[in-house]
């Protein structure tokens, strides 16, 4: 199969570019290097099956010959992480929204098979537990930024059912809840780099809040197996599935695990949130998901646990203390 990877630069696209060669599969990656990094991919480039344009997304010509020439389409591309969003709210929306609108389009234009990429932020700050894919969405005003980006995604999502149902494009929608493992960068906000990068350095590590929110951990490799497997069945077609595990912890014992694992003498220090992120900034309390629906569908279960993660994400950052 010939798959295009939109953000296929970036953490998780690389890993599931990795993937699918290694499978036998041609793959093409388009990234515009807002959050990717040729790093991630480099060691793919002399690959006889890899390609890759350095462009945006929004390149109709470009993305017009790339989709022509794939058989499915991974569409990864997105702003991502909670810092990112605030501070670049319009980035956010429109290439959430634009992107998602041309990959579609196009996708629709040569009848590909696609997977979009949408997130557990869907589900806002219901405290519901575990959540389901049907469950209510629960979501702040707009004058706080953080939410423009469930809404863009959800705008996604709605979207490609709109395809789905009207022009019967062969789409799947993955929820990711948070992903975590090597070449993600803590740049943008994401905890567990971040948190392991200052432990490391012998830095303070922040603890946003009171710490007592619960996140649940998914290793990149177990995402991606999930990712090929969804657009492998075609009983996944017109779909959503949230794609995440149940290894559950606070922030507050992630911080002393981590702290643990590296044997670190950093202090564990505690933030309110509106000086890690903005005035007004509404954290989720607990978000947990249901996988009853892609195990019934798919037969997937993570692997990795909570601790087989920090210790792949603790090496890599050994091994290269460059990408902190
Ligand atoms: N967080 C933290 N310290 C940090 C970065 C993040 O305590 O240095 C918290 C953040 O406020 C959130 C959780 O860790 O409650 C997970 O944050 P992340 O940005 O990784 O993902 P989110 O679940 O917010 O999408």
């Amino acid at each position: 199969m010939r798959a295009l990877i939109t953000g296929g630069a970036g953490f998780i696209g690389s890993h599931l570019a990795e993937a699918l060669l290694e499978r036998g599969d041609s793959v093409y990656v388009i990234d515009n290097l807002s959050t990717g990094r040729l790093e991630n991919v480099q060691h793919l480039r002399s690959h006889p099956r890899f390609g890759i344009a350095v462009e945006t997304i929004l390149n109709e010509t470009v993305m017009d010959r790339l989709v022509s020439e794939c058989d499915v389409i991974f569409h990864l591309a997105a702003a991502v992480g909670v810092e990112l969003i605030v501070s670049h709210p319009v980035e956010t929306i429109e290439t959430n929204i634009l992107g998602t609108h041309m990959v579609l389009k196009l996708a629709n234009r040569y009848l590909r098979r696609v997977l979009i990429a949408s997130t557990s932020e869907i589900y806002g700050k219901s405290e519901k537990v575990p959540f389901s894919e049907d469950d209510d969405r629960i979501l702040g005003p707009t004058s706080r930024s953080r939410w423009s980006y469930a809404d863009s995604k959800a705008i996604d999502e709605y979207l490609a059912f709109a395809y789905h149902k009207e022009k019967n494009l062969q789409v799947t929608v993955a929820r990711l809840f948070n992903t975590v493992g090597p070449r993600q960068t803590g740049r943008w906000g994401m905890v567990i780099p971040r948190m392991v990068t200052q432990a490391l350095r012998g830095q303070p590590i922040t603890v946003y809040g009171s710490g007592n929110q619960i996140r649940s951990f998914t290793y990149v490799k177990d995402t991606v197996r999930a990712l090929i497997a969804l657009v492998d069945s075609p009983s996944t077609v017109g779909q959503i599935y949230n794609v995440g595990s149940h290894n559950t912890i606070s922030i507050k014992e992630l911080a002393h695990k981590i702290k643990e694992m590296t044997n670190s003498p950093s202090e564990i220090v505690y933030i309110p949130y509106e000086q890690a992120y903005e005035k007004g900034f509404e954290d989720m309390r607990i978000r947990i998901p249901d996988l009853s629906k892609i195990r019934n569908a798919i037969g997937w279960e993570p692997q990795y646990t909570l601790e087989d993660i920090l210790r792949e994400v603790i090496e890599y950052f050994r091994a290269n203390p460059h990408a902190m």
